[in-house]
């Protein structure tokens, strides 16, 4: 793409589809259009630095929404679709699956067609410009062992939680109007993400607002479960780099080089908060940790195998985990007026946030 294009961001009122937003819109770039429904998971706080930005402009509306969704492509002449709305967590799916299908496979093939048929209404030039980007998980691909295995771009698919495979549905639908109707897509599949404005029942920052206020850690079984973690504007310059120069119809692994297992991470973020924050006994926050049963189906293992954006695209995590989870806590330290209206609301301890 050339400079100065507009991108229709689908859930950027979320964790990653917000710092899309502010990256975008902070480049001088892009015009970024943020269509998102607001579900539990949306929160306009997270624009509160661009929502004042000519080149940004925010429709509340379902992807599932066909109308909404033609008149805004044509009325905005869209060139790229970065598709992050999604139901997004893995508990959460196991409690109620059928918010994943229909907003995770329905909704993504509803949003299929209607950007195919605009696609089909732009004259040659900006339809070979015009990109369709699936921003999905490493967890399509299931479950490794801890001792082997990596996941490339041609690790097959099997996924183990209602959420995986919701993504894994909507990953083959992306490729599938590709191959049939030429729409020119790229995808995307990034390990666990972390980082600012990370909605409070996820592991990370649950961890450090629990840890803040003295409750217990939870963590599943032995807290032996590795993923792989990258900082979110890592994550974000990666997509860009798979929007603009990514090949058509070919999916890349995202990921940090930074396996760890979730006790490691939690006691990392309890190390940090004890030398940011220490306790007036100087005693360690790791003593918090509990021990909970294990979720269902709870995959070992993720690995990923970054080297082909690396190599194709020259993308590269700039933070290390530790580097990255020190500006995380900072950032929870100095930005209360952003999580604790959650908080307070109804999440405190609620739930263990071990998802996608
Ligand atoms: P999130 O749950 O924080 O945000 C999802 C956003 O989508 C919310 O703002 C929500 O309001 C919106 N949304 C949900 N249903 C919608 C609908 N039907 N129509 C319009 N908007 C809707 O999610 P996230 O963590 O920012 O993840 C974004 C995407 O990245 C997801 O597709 C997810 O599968 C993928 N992903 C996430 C991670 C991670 O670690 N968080 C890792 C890899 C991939």
């Amino acid at each position: 793409m050339t400079a100065r294009k507009t991108i229709l961001v689908t859930g950027g009122a979320g964790f990653i589809g917000s710092a899309v937003c502010r990256h975008f819109v902070s480049t001088g770039r892009y015009r970024v259009v943020n269509l998102d429904k607001l579900t539990y998971a949306g929160n306009l706080a997270s624009l509160r630095a661009v929502e004042g930005s000519p080149d940004y402009r925010f429709v509340q509306a379902d992807i599932a929404d066909d109308g909404t969704v033609r008149s805004l492509l044509r009325e905005e002449k869209v060139d790229a679709i970065m598709h992050l709305a999604a139901e997004s967590h893995v508990d959460r799916s196991i409690d109620g699956p059928g918010a994943f299908l229909e907003t995770n496979v329905v909704g993504t093939f509803r949003l299929l067609n209607s950007a195919l048929d605009y696609w089909r209404e732009l004259d040659g030039e900006c339809q070979a410009a015009f990109r369709f980007h699936h921003i999905s998980t490493d967890e399509v691909f299931g479950d490794l062992p801890f001792d082997s295995g990596i996941f490339t771009e041609e690790t097959p698919y099997a996924p183990s939680s209602p959420y995986s495979a919701s993504k894994a549905a909507s990953d083959h639908f992306v490729r599938a109007w590709h191959e049939t109707y030429g729409l020119p897509v790229v995808l995307s599949n990034c390990s666990n993400n972390y980082g600012p404005f990370h909605f409070p029942e996820k592991l990370v920052p649950l961890v450090i607002l629990n840890a803040l206020e003295g409750r217990p850690l939870p963590v599943y079984g032995k807290g032996e479960n590795v993923r792989d973690w990258l900082f979110v504007d890592d994550h974000v310059k990666a997509l860009e780099a798979v929007v603009t120069a990514g090949r058509l119809g070919e999916s890349y692994n995202i990921g940090g080089r930074a396996e760890r297992t979730n006790l490691a991470v939690v006691e990392a973020i309890c190390d940090i908060l004890d030398r940011h924050r220490p306790l007036a006994d100087a005693s360690s926050r790791r003593a918090l940790i509990t021990f909970v049963a294990d979720r269902p189906g709870h995959d070992r293992r993720y690995a990923i195998d970054p080297a082909k954006i690396e190599r194709e695209l020259g993308w590269r995590a700039e933070e290390t985990f530790e580097s990255g989870l020190e500006k995380t806590i900072l950032w929870y330290l100095d930005n209360d007026w952003w999580w604790r209206p959650i908080r307070e609301k109804k999440y405190a301890g609620a739930r263990l946030g071990h998802g996608g």
